[in-house]
């Protein structure tokens, strides 16, 4: 076999199908190791049968360490007893994104951060293909990459979200233009201190060359290192002062300062208010995906347009409805303490908030002024909610709703008055009483939207009461 390589993959979730597939569809040998039951792992096991592809469930045994290489999924940590073993035996150890990205010719944008990375990916992914670009959007937002490689391999651009979990075992991913939002603590149940998931996320970088742009927020102190560190060139985005080369805005105006052959063009792209998503935090990821288009040739107008058009999300401060003068939102993506910070920013009116869920050892002292400031109630669920209620207290009213989503919606519309926004914006994750983020974001939504307006609820009991 002069070598070849075969491949244990670990992981039977959604990228770890895939990249099994794009490995039988090759020919090459692959075997499939889960920790979880079948029963606990969808079709799975029929998908792998119908592959071809040799697997086991309920744990990883000794076959794993058959194969020349071991393909590890973005959920297994790699402090697993599997991988220490494979490490001692010499295998290579990689993962599901560099497989991908080394059968794929077309250019890729790469995009990492704590917050923000499917805004800007589906973002990023809008103006492509405003501008005509035969474009993939691929990644943690959902598809992965290994699924698309194939169709993508001569695309223009793919655009692919990057989580610091997949950057952790690339060896050559080698994106055109890479792009880091933000790093703010989050997944410290994960990395043992917050500097070794920062150098995950500079990982994206690694392997660029000098044609190739790195793109970094300029006002993320956790950034500061980034020019000069890396061969491609560094080129900043910052809604606080102008940059020598990246995005800014000069009098309300998003500018683009991008680099030509022989110097430097300065265009006016368009007033930072005709953005259409909303919010500092949009202006950041708005100001990454225009940088991205512009530095592939995509015509500043182009992104103007698509910048005006781009409605967002699901889940990030999505507009859901306006009833009696209250705006409802929902913004259950917000898991982490930072992305609640942007959410209070995002809005003047008065908010009664809907927080909680299952804490990530959270620490809230940077969102109490916000608090203070702007929150008029929070209205608390789930396992977090003695932790926020003690931190929150002095700075807001409390009101606690258990475990229901139900009865905090209930909660909020009583405090709410017009002229108020009720925001579920949680800084916690969901798991403590739903599947995921978007089943709570989804429930919230029924809740609100199953509201009767107080003027429809007064006409309905009047003809009873004479
Ligand atoms: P990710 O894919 O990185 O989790 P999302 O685009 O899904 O990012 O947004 C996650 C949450 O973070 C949402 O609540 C959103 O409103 C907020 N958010 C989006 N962009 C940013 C940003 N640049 N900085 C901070 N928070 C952000």
């Amino acid at each position: 076999m002069n070598g070849a390589s075969t491949y244990s993959i670990v992981g039977a979730a959604r990228s770890g199908l895939a990249v099994a597939a794009l490995l039988a569809r090759e020919g090459a040998q692959v075997f499939v190791s889960d920790a979880k039951p079948s029963s606990s792992c969808g079709d799975a096991e029929e998908r792998l049968r119908s592959l071809g592809v040799a697997y086991e469930f309920g744990g990883h045994s000794g076959r794993v360490l058959e194969s020349s290489t071991l393909v590890l999924s973005p959920g297994v940590p790699d402090t697993l007893a599997i991988v220490a073993q494979a490490r001692e035996r010499g295998m290579a150890i990689t993962n599901e994104i560099e497989i991908a990205a080394a059968r794929c010719r077309a250019p890729i944008v790469a995009i990492t951060g704590t917050n923000g990375k499917t805004t800007t990916t589906e973002l990023a992914g809008f103006i492509f293909r405003a501008a005509g670009r035969r474009t993939f959007v691929a990644g943690n937002v959902g598809v992965p990459f290994s699924e698309i490689v194939t169709e993508a391999d001569n695309a223009d651009v793919v655009v692919l979200e990057t989580s610091s979990f997949q950057l952790e075992h690339t060896g050559t991913f080698k994106p055109k233009v890479a792009v880091i939002l933000n790093v703010t603590p989050d997944h410290m149940d994960r990395y043992p201190d917050f500097e070794a998931y920062r150098q995950t996320k500079l990982r994206i970088a690694m392997n660029q060359d000098a044609g190739d742009a790195l793109l970094y927020n300029a006002d993320d102190a956790a950034l500061a290192d980034v020019p000069g560190r890396f061969e491609s060139q560094a080129i900043g985005f910052s809604i606080r002062h102008e940059v020598p080369v990246g995005a800014f805005t000069r009098d309300g105006v998003l500018i683009l300062r991008t680099p030509t052959g022989d110097g430097m063009r300065e265009e006016s792209v368009m007033p930072a208010t005709a953005i259409r998503i909303r919010g500092p935090h949009n202006l950041y990821n708005s100001m990454a995906a225009a940088l991205a288009a512009r530095l592939m040739d995509v015509p500043a107008g182009t992104i103007a347009q698509a910048l005006g058009e781009f409605a967002g999300v699901p889940h990030r401060l999505e507009p859901v409805r306006e009833l009696d003068g209250v705006r409802y939102v929902n913004d259950s993506k917000a898991t982490n303490v930072d992305s609640l910070w942007y959410a209070l920013s995002s809005f003047s009116e008065p908010i009664v908030l809907i927080a909680g869920g299952k804490s990530k050892k959270n620490v809230y002292d940077a969102v109490l002024p916000l608090i203070h400031e702007r929150v008029k109630a929070a209205v608390l669920v789930g396992d977090a909610a003695d932790e926020m209620e003690q931190a929150f207290a002095a700075h807001t009213a409390i009101r606690r709703a258990g475990y229901s989503m139900e009865n905090a919606v209930g909660i909020a519309r009583s405090l709410a008055v017009p002229g108020d926004v009720v925001l579920l914006s949680p800084a916690c994750a969901s798991f403590d009483m739903f599947d995921n983020y978007e089943h709570r974001g989804d429930v919230f939504k029924a809740l609100v939207n199953a509201l009767a307006s107080h003027s429809t609820e007064h006409a309905e009991v009047s003809p009873d009461h004479g």
